[in-house]
């Protein structure tokens, strides 16, 4: 397979762009590959710049749900386009959009439109803190909610008490009101309740974990933190960034049947396009400026073009449901070629991980025992048979309703073919 050109631009980005890349996980660190620099992207297909043709996998980490470049979302856009790129000041196209997210989720009555999933998150997360005039969260160890400082937290050392920021850069103070808990473990997030009584916002979980590979919740788990955060009239927060509109169209909290206060959501929502939201409950979204006291803006919230393509990408999922039992047959297909190599693989509808671990993963530090320069050469063996997965162990594998009967022969065949 010939890189020679991504490696050439891999060279010139570095000298603009640290580490060459927008984005970390994009320079192929933790596979010791050269980044694939993209020529472009349709369907179920991804071409790199030196021409090689890849079933994709990534799908842009989740937006990409009905294949790259899907013709009614890029009609959306390019007519959008024409009218104005950006006004500040409100459409009719995004009560629209808010409608579709109400429609689409139980949990949301009311719902704030923003430019990513980290901005939804934290702005979730002030909300959720004027809303119970409490300073303290509690998230999961291997949760990823976006880079904002108070959630760069993850693996403590196993203590229940404050924690310590996993990034350069962040104070340890601004940290110290996130809580960590152990995903899947509900007595960890009660004996954090316990010692910290009255003084908790929210507790946030993705309620599929997607960012330390893909850990389903067990069962009951999800059922448990609606419970105690009940009981101790704290705010439950679902991350659906990648969940959202992908294990079902109404999210985890459909799929799951759990209701939580309030919802993020990105990638999908925007149909590839920069944008996010967070809503709920409507009278916690109350709380948020101008209706209430909570501080939130954004000179772009609500772009038309995004806000488009958000509206063509819902449209078209809600126009047919039954992509969602094809993505899900298509990635049982895929499981069970990982499963009949021997292979220790985790699944929820089409988000799939493989895990270089001897043990089944349910939480962070079971993910934390895989073996990763296993994973780096099942990764280049993969991409050598054109098939584009993710450059590390711990995010998922995304199929989208492109994915077509060829593709899955080829991805079959490349599985099949895997050398121990
Ligand atoms: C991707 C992701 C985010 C961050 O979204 P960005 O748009 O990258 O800021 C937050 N939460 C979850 C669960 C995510 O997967």
């Amino acid at each position: 397979m010939k890189t020679e050109r991504s490696k050439a631009a891999f060279e010139e980005a570095q000298k603009y762009i640290p580490g060459g890349v927008n984005s970390p996980v994009r320079a192929y660190r933790s596979v010791g590959q050269t980044p694939r620099f993209i020529h472009h992207a349709k369907g179920s297909h991804i071409w790199d710049i030196d021409g090689n043709e890849y079933v994709d996998y990534i799908g842009s980490w989740g937006p990409n749900i009905l294949g790259a470049a899907y013709p009614p979302v890029v009609r959306a856009v390019q007519e959008k386009a024409e009218s104005g790129l950006t006004f500040g000041a409100p459409t009719e196209q995004e009560s629209r959009l808010a409608e579709l997210i109400i429609d689409a989720v139980p949990a949301i009555s009311c719902v704030r439109l923003v430019n990513s999933g980290t901005e939804a998150v934290m702005s979730a997360i002030r909300v959720a803190r004027g809303y119970t005039g409490r300073d303290k969260i509690v998230k999961f160890r291997g949760n990823y909610h976006g880079h904002s400082d108070g959630l760069l937290v993850q693996a403590g050392s196993g203590l229940l008490t404050g924690a310590t920021p996993d990034s350069a850069g962040v104070p340890a103070d601004y940290t110290k009101c996130t809580l960590l808990a152990d995903y899947n473990d509900t007595s960890s997030v009660q004996k954090l309740f316990d010692a910290n009584p009255d003084e908790i916002a929210a507790v946030i979980v993705e309620p599929v974990a997607a960012n330390m590979g893909v850990v389903p919740p067990k069962e009951g788990f999800l059922a448990d933190l609606r419970r105690i955060t009940e009981e101790n009239n704290a705010v439950l927060i679902f991350d659906e960034v990648i969940t959202g509109f992908r294990l079902s169209y109404g999210g985890a909290g459909a799929y799951y049947g759990i209701r939580p206060d309030m919802v993020t959501l990105g990638k999908i929502v925007g149909g590839g396009m920069p944008l996010a939201a967070y809503g709920g409950k409507k009278e916690i979204m109350e709380c948020v400026a101008p209706s209430g006291p909570v501080y939130q803006a954004g000179t772009l919230s609500g772009n038309p073009i995004a806000v488009a393509a958000g509206i063509a990408t819902l449209e078209a999922l809600r126009a047919d449901l039954s992509v969602y039992e094809k993505m899900d047959a298509y990635a049982t297909r895929i499981e069970q070629a990982f499963l009949d190599k021997g292979m220790n693989v985790n699944r929820a509808g089409s988000l799939i991980s493989v895990f270089m671990t001897k043990e089944k993963v349910v939480d962070e530090r079971s993910a934390r025992t895989s073996d990763t320069k296993k994973f780096a050469e099942y990764f280049a063996q993969m991409m050598e048979q054109g098939i584009y997965i993710a450059p590390s162990q711990f995010e998922a594998m995304f199929i989208s309703a492109a994915h077509a009967k060829e593709d899955l022969e080829q991805t079959l065949h490349a599985i099949n073919s895997l050398r121990a």
